[in-house]
């Protein structure tokens, strides 16, 4: 079994259908839905607020490249359009951490790191993950700690710049 946390993310366009989308596409994979959360881009760029959400998935079938690539395709079916760093996107889908059983995936290639090297710095990953996992750990530099206290040790603006909105996404269970 390959468990993934995956990121997502969406400034441009209708956000919540282009989370949305990612849920319906994993359809049965998906096991713990965060709510959602807006964010101010940073980075740099002028551009509007980011919807951000955490999802935990599952599948025998796909082993962590695998999910990566699946992660592209929902890029592309959200007609991304790379362009700027830091810039605008219609949909960012990031791999948090892979797990292969109980076993952390570990990669330090430019193709997929895992995992993912901003995860601890981003409260924007942190917190949503933390609300879909209230148990989760987070590895970094060999020192493997709750989320919550990764969470913790950001800067009280990055923690507060990441605002709960009362927006929900639908996953297959709760509708059927
Ligand atoms: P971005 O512009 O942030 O979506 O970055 C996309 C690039 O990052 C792609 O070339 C991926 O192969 C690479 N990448 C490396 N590690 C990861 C990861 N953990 N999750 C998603 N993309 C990754």
């Amino acid at each position: 079994m390959t468990r993934v946390v995956l990121s997502i993310g969406s400034n441009v366009g209708d956000r919540l259908a282009r989370l949305q989308s990612v849920v319906d596409a994993l359809g049965d994979a998906v096991r713990a839905v965060s709510p959602i959360y807006e964010t101010e881009a940073w980075g740099g760029v002028e551009q509007g607020a980011f919807l951000n959400a955490v999802l935990v998935a599952d599948d025998p079938n796909l082993d962590c490249f695998a999910w990566l690539r699946r992660g592209q395709e929902l890029e592309q079916a959200a007609d991304r359009v790379r362009g700027q760093r830091w810039g605008p996107r219609t949909l960012d889908v990031d791999i948090i951490t892979c797990h292969d059983g109980d076993t952390e995936i570990r990669s330090a290639t430019a193709e997929l790191t895992l995992p993912h090297p901003y995860a601890h710095l981003r409260a924007f990953v942190l917190t949503p993950w933390l609300a879909a996992d209230p148990e989760a750990t987070l590895t970094v530099a060999d020192t493997m700690r709750p989320v919550s206290l990764w969470l913790e040790e950001l800067d009280p603006a990055e923690r507060a710049s990441v605002r709960l909105t009362g927006l929900t996404l639908h996953t297959e269970r709760a509708a059927g």
